[in-house]
């Protein structure tokens, strides 16, 4: 998944190694990252279909278009990366110090967008989950949060729903 930019505590000069990227370059590697099917999105599908859940993959028609959605259940999870997602309080949600102000803003946008997504589907009658990255490690504890959220498996007797 790329690794985080430039994360050191020492002022950096602009020689730095993310300096030395063109924009374009930084796009490409921008649009890479935050590509689908990071190991985190991975491990909540394993996840869930372990636990007996059908679900759908990043539905076009629905807003932000939701790493997982079960639209019978009228129910999305977000798969967040905790640095892109500036996961609050969490210590993988670092601050670059090399371009201070252009992450400042992409963080910012990253945050407003996830908000305006997740009010959209409210509006529609979703609920929403977000998963983030850290939490994909402790899967007892992640399996418990998706039945908590998602329901019993079967929405009537030998009925599977995604
Ligand atoms: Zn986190």
């Amino acid at each position: 998944m790329g690794g985080n930019p430039i994360l050191s505590q020492e002022a950096t000069e602009p020689a730095s190694g993310a300096d030395r990227i063109t924009p374009a370059q930084r796009s490409r590697n921008m649009a890479r990252i935050r590509s689908k099917d990071t190991v985190p999105e991975l491990i909540v599908r394993r996840l869930l279909h372990a636990l007996g859940y059908r679900f759908r993959l990043h539905v076009a028609s629905l807003p932000g278009k939701p790493d997982v959605a079960f639209p019978k259940r009228k129910k999305a999870i977000f798969v967040h990366g905790c640095f892109w997602h500036s996961h609050p309080g969490c210590v993988r949600a670092t601050r670059p110090v090399s371009r201070a102000a252009f992450w400042a803003e992409k963080f910012e946008r990253n945050r407003e967008r996830d908000t305006r997504v997740q009010a959209q589907l409210l509006d529609q009658g979703w609920n929403v989950l977000v998963v983030w990255e850290c939490e994909t490690k402790e899967h007892d504890k992640l399996k418990a949060q998706l039945k908590a959220f998602l329901g019993p498996v079967r929405v009537a007797p030998g009925v599977l729903t995604c």
